[in-house]
């Protein structure tokens, strides 16, 4: 693993790698820099999904409160640990603990306890990042007191209009930014990333957005491809790309990221693999270095979908298992078994 330096990637090169380069030639280079300072390694984080309950209403996503067809969930303190008793046998190195937003005491304190409780149970060894939304300073400090490392919270676009066009008057742009940098202040390692293929979103929008991402000094990027959910409002508007324009577009995202902040870590999500049944390799050739599987109990899965076609909803924790190695192996690359894998970003942002 080597440190590199955030890159100086201008405004007018961001928008060329984004619609005028050659794919391969982009991709190759952004590859060749994720080589130089991860190897060919790819980090795993287990994701467990741990509620879909949501206070919140955001235009396009398909636990919005609104949308009375989800049957809602919550896992309870004992199939968490269980889930994340999971990850750390099966040497995950790293969990993530998502839900939907409910930003009151009791979930605060819920969290709270079953960080204390993982930490009590399996020690300091494994990474675990939050990301359950906007919350007051206070909580996110006492999370990070009982054992949470890392946290993500998608801006979803750094342009405030367009912002406030997919999500209701009540959320505000400048409070998650707010959220963001109080989460930089505490000491997280601190993930963002956004939505790829809006309604009213172009290439110059996206420049932008790389170049928010680089300058809030954002340590973990998750971005994926806009997916219209059919029980959300969004949906009503027009898919303004076909299924291998937004695969494009979305792959020379995450190639740009990695040209703009090569020490960061950069998911290949899952959303990437709904949109092509290879599009998390692929995202890995074109320089990501972190897939994020699924460990949430399979009687939960079918549940958390914040849009429709999502992967892997059907399988079992093992199953994923063996077939994540597969396909990581396939692309010649090697899962970093059991290490946690914190973001050299992080590490030089600190230093
Ligand atoms: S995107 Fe997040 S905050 Fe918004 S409705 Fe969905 S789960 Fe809730």
């Amino acid at each position: 693993m080597t440190t590199k330096k955030t890159a100086a990637a201008d405004h007018a090169s961001l928008v060329r790698m984004l619609r005028d380069e050659d794919f391969a030639s982009l991709a190759a280079r952004a590859y060749a820099l994720k080589t130089e300072v991860w190897g060919k390694r790819v980090a795993l984080r287990g994701l467990v999904e741990v509620s879909n309950v949501c206070a919140r209403n955001c235009l396009y996503c398909g636990i919005r409160r609104g949308n009375a067809k989800t049957a809602r969930y919550r896992m309870d303190e004992d199939e968490i640990l269980a889930a994340v008793a999971w990850a750390a046998e099966n040497r995950y190195g790293s969990v993530v603990l998502q839900s939907g937003e409910t930003d009151d005491e009791p979930s605060a304190l819920f969290f709270e306890r079953v960080l204390r409780h993982i930490r009590a149970e399996l020690g300091d060894g494994l990474g675990i990042t939050l990301s359950l939304g906007e919350r007051h300073r206070d909580v996110y400090r006492r999370w990070l007191d009982a054992g949470a490392n890392r946290y993500l919270l998608r801006i979803e676009t750094s342009d405030p209009e367009l912002f406030a066009r997919i999500h209701p008057a009540e959320q505000s742009w400048r409070t998650r930014l707010e959220c963001l940098r109080t989460l930089r202040d505490l000491g997280y390692v601190v993930g963002s990333g956004v939505m790829i293929g809006l309604p009213g979103q172009d290439v110059d929008s996206l420049a932008r957005d790389i170049e928010f991402l680089r300058d809030e000094g954002v340590d973990m990027v998750g971005m994926g491809p806009y997916i219209a959910h059919p029980d959300t409002p969004l949906a009503a508007y027009a898919p303004r790309l076909e299924r291998e324009q937004l695969l494009d577009l979305s792959l020379r995202m995450i190639a740009a990221v990695r040209l703009a902040i090569p020490d960061a870590n950069i998911a290949a999500t899952t959303a990437l693999q709904a949109i092509d049944p290879e599009g998390r390799e692929k995202g890995l050739l074109a320089g990501a270095n972190v897939v994020m599987p699924n460990i949430t109990p399979r009687k939960y899965r079918g549940d958390y979908l914040l849009y429709p076609g999502k992967p892997c909803t059907e399988e079992d924790s093992e199953l994923c298992r063996g077939c994540l190695e597969r396909r990581v192996k396939s692309i010649g690359e090697e899962i970093a078994w059991g290490e946690r894998c914190d973001p050299v970003h992080f590490e030089r942002r600190t230093r």
